[in-house]
């Protein structure tokens, strides 16, 4: 009896046990309760370094051109996170009135801030997870990156850190003593959630875990709870790597026939096989509104 048992645990440790990277949009210089931006970088960064891990961060150029935001890269860079390309204006592609050759000059239009740092490499994620609303586009663009000899930094594990931190923002700008535990528990649930959907969609559609990237942001939430929520993961049984071991993995080689088309890799192969069931967006503020409205949160 007890052997099995111990088989049973051992079994579903194994199951569970998902690699997974951290990769962070939108490094930004913005004015937000609690800290100073420069103080929540650092915090940001200190709670990397804790983790002893390589995160990937994508750069938008718009929020970081300043003297203030280039001195944000180079402390990245410093620490020796991968840089990546997610373009200048941060433009939504999907946009019908958007063409492909507005977007591939704002493409190019960023390089200048980042293609200098020595952890620069070419590896391009889009704005909002958006890739195309027809194939023509999609095809253009696809086409683009390569020849300018881009690869994708697509996520796997997708999910709305974004929307939370904005309400524990205003929160916090309405009263500066809240207590904002709740936010942390609702944060550290929603990205386990998101993990395992994820990760069960990819072993139905490619039949193994792959090496996962989360997509999060550089936010005031991650700023209080990145390590918090790499702890929860790992008290799992998934494991932390670099980000640039996770991009190794060859799901990052996809081109999956979707139109419109983007959002998670994992998501966007399974809606090429057929997928039934998937919400679209694949996430969003709408899918957690009412139940942080309920926590009152
Ligand atoms: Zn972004």
């Amino acid at each position: 009896m007890r052997v099995i048992f111990i088989l049973i645990i051992l079994f579903v440790n194994t199951v569970n046990a998902a690699e997974f990277a951290i990769t962070m949009d939108d490094p930004n210089t913005f004015s937000k309760p609690l800290f100073s931006s420069e103080e929540r970088n650092q915090k940001i960064l200190s709670q990397l370094n804790f983790l002893n891990t390589k995160a990937a961060l994508f750069v938008s150029g718009v929020r970081v051109n300043s003297d203030e935001g280039v001195n944000l890269l180079k402390n990245w860079d410093r620490e020796g996170h991968l840089i990546g390309n997610h373009t200048f204006s941060h433009m939504y592609y999907n946009n019908s009135k958007l063409s492909f050759e507005e977007y591939s000059a704002d493409i190019m239009k960023v390089e200048p801030l980042i293609k200098n740092l020595d952890n620069f490499e070419k590896i391009f994620r889009f704005p909002y997870l958006k890739s195309g609303n027809s194939k023509s586009k999609r095809d253009k663009v696809r086409s683009f990156l390569k020849s300018n000899k881009y690869k994708y930094g697509y996520v796997t594990i997708d999910a709305s850190d974004w929307y939370i931190s904005d309400r524990l923002e205003k929160r916090l700008e309405k009263n500066p003593k809240a207590n904002i535990d709740g936010y942390r528990t609702y944060y550290l649930n929603h990205m386990w959630n998101r993990a395992t959907y994820y990760d069960e969609l990819a072993q139905k559609v490619i039949g193994r875990s792959p090496k996962h990237t989360i997509l999060i942001h550089h936010n005031l939430l991650n700023a209080l709870f990145l390590k918090d929520l790499v702890k929860h993961f790992e008290s799992k049984g998934w494991k932390l790597i670099d980000a640039k071991e996770a991009f190794n993995d060859p799901i990052f080689l996809q081109e999956p026939n979707t139109v419109p088309s983007g959002e998670s890799i994992v998501w966007a192969l399974a809606k090429e096989n057929g997928g039934q069931g998937l919400r679209y967006p694949a996430e969003d503020g709408q899918y957690e509104k009412e139940k942080m409205d309920k926590l009152g949160l």
